[in-house]
C-alpha cells in the first residue's frame, strides 16, 4: 500500500478529496492511505505561529522551518521513510512520466507552501520540488491534490478498468483518441462508422490515426519525444498531406 503524508496548514482541504470517487475507493480498498499533518499541531511557541516575516524585507510572510523539521521529524519516528516533494511553481514539471515514477514508490510527503513560500532551509530535507504549471496558487494545497489524484489512479486495482491507464492521453506519448458512445447519430453527428464496423484490427488502425492527427493538431510537440512506430510514421506522412484514413488504407493495402 503506498502511504502519502501532507503537510499543510489546511487539512481540511483534502476532507472531500479523500471521500468521494477514485480516491476514496482506492483508501477503502486498501490500496493508499493519505494522511494529512497540520504543521500548526508542531509549533512550539503559544500562538502555534507557523509564519513569519522575510529576513532582508519584501511583502509577505514565509513558513517557518522549526514546525515543518519538527513535523518530520515526527514522521520519522514513526518509522516512515518518505520520498519527499515540495509544491514550488519553479519545480519540475508534474506530468505523466512523474505520476508513474511516484505510483511506484511506497512512502510519499508532499510539502505543501504557502504565503510567499518557505524558508530555503526546509530544503534540507527535500528530494524535489514539483510544480503543476507556470501560474502562481495561493498555496502547494490544490497541487497536491492534483498530483495524489494521478498517482492514486496508477495504483494496481484501483482503476475497475486498468485498460484506461494504457490509452489514456500521454501514456504513450501521444494524446488519446476520441470516444463516441450511444446514440449512433445525434443531432446530426455521426459516430465514424468503421467504430461500428465491428472490425478489431481496423478500428485498432483508425483509433491510432486518430490519436497522431489529434496529436499534430493540438499537441504537436508531444510527437519530437514520442516513441513512433513505422506504420506511424506512415500515418504521419499521409497526416501531414492531408490524405483521408481510408487513402491511408488504400495505400497500404490495408482496407
Ligand atoms: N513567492 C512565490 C510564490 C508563492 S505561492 C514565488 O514567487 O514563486 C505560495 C505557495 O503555493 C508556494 O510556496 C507553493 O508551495 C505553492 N504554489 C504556487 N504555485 C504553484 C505551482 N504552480 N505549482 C506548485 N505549487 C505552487
Amino acid at each position: 500500500m503506498l502511504k502519502i503524508y501532507i503537510f499543510t496548514i489546511f487539512p481540511q482541504y483534502f476532507d472531500c478529496f479523500k471521500s468521494v470517487g477514485m480516491v476514496a475507493k482506492a483508501i477503502n480498498h486498501g490500496k493508499v492511505s493519505i494522511e494529512t499533518i497540520n504543521i500548526r499541531d508542531f509549533a512550539k511557541d503559544k500562538h502555534r505561529t507557523v509564519d513569519d516575516v522575510v529576513y532582508g524585507g519584501g511583502p509577505g510572510m514565509l513558513l517557518k522551518p522549526e514546525p515543518i523539521f519538527e513535523a518530520f521529524d515526527y514522521l520519522k519516528s514513526k518509522g516512515a521513510n518518505p520520498y519527499t516533494l515540495i509544491t514550488e511553481p519553479w519545480g519540475r514539471e508534474f506530468d505523466q512520466n512523474l505520476a508513474r515514477e511516484l505510483s511506484k514508490k511506497e512512502e510519499i510527503l508532499i510539502i505543501c507552501g504557502r504565503y510567499e513560500g518557505v524558508d530555503e532551509r526546509v530544503k534540507a530535507l527535500v528530494d524535489e520540488e514539483v510544480s503543476i504549471g507556470d501560474f502562481i496558487l495561493s498555496g502547494g494545497e490544490p497541487a497536491a491534490l492534483i498530483i495524489v489524484d494521478s498517482i492514486v489512479r496508477l495504483l494496481p486495482e484501483v482503476l475497475s478498468d486498468e485498460r484506461s491507464i494504457e490509452v489514456d492521453s500521454f501514456s504513450d506519448g501521444l494524446v488519446g483518441y476520441s470516444n463516441y458512445t450511444r446514440p449512433v447519430e445525434y443531432r446530426g453527428m455521426r459516430v465514424p462508422e468503421v467504430l461500428l464496423s465491428g472490425n478489431h484490427k481496423l478500428i485498432q488502425l483508425y483509433r491510432r490515426w486518430d490519436q497522431l492527427q489529434k496529436t499534430v493538431k493540438k499537441r504537436p510537440d508531444l510527437l519530437k519525444k514520442a516513441n513512433l512506430s513505422d506504420i506511424d510514421k506512415k500515418m504521419l506522412n499521409c497526416i501531414k498531406i492531408d490524405k483521408t484514413f481510408q487513402q491511408f488504407l488504400e495505400e497500404e493495402k490495408l482496407g
